[in-house]
């Protein structure tokens, strides 16, 4: 599905109908700073088609998946996250996805525990 869904904030972000820091652009994906970030580096990557997960997004486009991983791993390389980062899909309710399009956190600039929460 293409971007362009107005009830999904991302594909609003992706037509720059809402406004975004965006840091980063390919032709599949979008890359713009979280508005509520969890670490000094925090950067979301999305898909510039509406696809609800990741999941969702690799079976039926690897292509761009594989597109989000190497500009999430471009952004950490950008933002200067070179003690490492990590990247975040969260997948569903229970998960704590609030926003039901695809979007890896790139997170990093400090230390990361483990487990997360
Ligand atoms: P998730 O909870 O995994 O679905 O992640 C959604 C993320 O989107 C959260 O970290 C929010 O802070 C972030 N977010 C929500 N609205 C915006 C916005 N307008 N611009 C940038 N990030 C946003």
């Amino acid at each position: 599905m293409p971007a362009g869904d107005t009830d999904c904030l991302f594909c609003r972000i992706v037509d720059g109908d809402v406004p975004a820091d965006v840091v980063r652009e390919s032709e599949r994906t979008l890359a713009f700073r979280d508005i509520n970030p969890q670490a000094p580096v925090h950067v979301l990557v999305v898909s510039r088609e509406h696809h609800a997960s990741a999941g969702e997004l690799a079976a039926a486009d690897p292509h761009t998946a594989a597109e989000v991983l190497r500009e999430a791993a471009a952004v950490a390389g950008a933002e200067g996250a070179d003690a490492g980062y990590r990247i975040v899909f969260n997948t569903g309710a229970a998960a704590g996805q609030s926003v039901p399009h695809v979007h890896a956190h790139v997170l990093g600039g400090r230390s990361l525990g483990w487990p997360p929460g």
